[in-house]
């Protein structure tokens, strides 16, 4: 349990959800970790006081993935607080669900900022920040291997952007030992997809095994990448889909 001790993390979007799950796995295994939040400071204090609980060092910043000032600016607080930066997971996200013909401009600018220049922008400050053999973590979407039906074509497109940035980074970064990861989860109970919701039956029909997976089964398999196990892995897709994509 012990396998990240001394390791200085930042999750965006740590405040709820597969985030926070995220931020409190990395302090359970010995990591500090700074986390974002966009809209919920309540439960980014939450978080922090979890992290504490664990043992480590956390603090909550207000950064909305959209605003790539705000952005880079809580990378390097992230840096300078913690005193270094070995972990990037880049979770921040926004759900999106429309059909080609009423997505607006509006909806498709505000989900490309978040889903994905907000990622890049995280990654691009980072780059620069991150500790030899330290880590990129991306949460990205089986939804970009996969449409099981419409609506889908905004989200899908923001998380298959993911995966192409992903190996760009990975070939970037890789002379420093740096490597560069997606983790595409299936559907996840949160409060973006909560297992009970009114499309919950119909996303379980698409998968192998017949249930939503948890917010640790997406926090089990970045502790995975982020830790001694993952030191060869870069460039690559890990889904934790339930089968989505099988
Ligand atoms: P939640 O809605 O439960 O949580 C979203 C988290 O992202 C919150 O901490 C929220 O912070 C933060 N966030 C949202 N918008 C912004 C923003 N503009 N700036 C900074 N932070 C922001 O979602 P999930 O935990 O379910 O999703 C997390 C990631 O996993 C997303 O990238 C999502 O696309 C992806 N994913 C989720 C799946 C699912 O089924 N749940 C499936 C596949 C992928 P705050 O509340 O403070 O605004």
């Amino acid at each position: 349990m012990t396998e990240l001790m001394g390791k200085l993390a930042l999750v965006t979007g740590g405040s709820r959800g597969i985030g926070a799950a995220v931020a409190i796995a990395l302090a359970s295994r010995g990591a500090d970790v700074a986390i974002t939040y966009n809209s919920s400071p309540e439960d980014a204090a939450g978080v922090v006081k979890q992290i504490e609980v664990a043992g480590r060092r956390g603090f909550a910043i207000e950064a909305d993935a959209a605003d790539a000032g705000a952005v880079t600016a809580a990378v390097a607080r992230a840096y300078e607080v913690l005193g270094g930066l070995d972990v990037l997971v880049n979770n921040a996200g926004v759900g999106a669900v429309g059909m080609i013909g009423d997505v607006t401009v509006e909806e498709l600018d505000r989900v490309l900022a978040v889903n994905v220049r907000g990622l890049y922008v995280a990654a691009q400050a980072a780059a620069g920040l991150l500790a030899d053999g330290g880590r990129m973590i991306h949460i990205g979407s089986c939804i970009a291997d996969r449409n099981t039906g419409p609506g889908m074509s905004l989200y899908a497109m923001s998380k298959a952007a993911v995966v192409g940035m992903n190996k760009g980074l990975a070939r970037d970064l890789g002379a420093r030992g740096i490597t560069s990861n997606v983790v595409q989860p299936g559907p996840i109970d949160t409060s973006m997809n909560p297992a009970d919701g009114p499309f919950a039956a119909t996303q379980r029909s698409y998968l192998a095994l017949d249930r939503f997976g948890t917010v640790e089964d997406v926090a089990a398999a970045v502790l995975y990448l982020a830790g001694p196990g993952g030191s060869y892995v870069t460039g690559t897709e890990l889904s934790v889909d339930g089968g989505h994509a099988a």
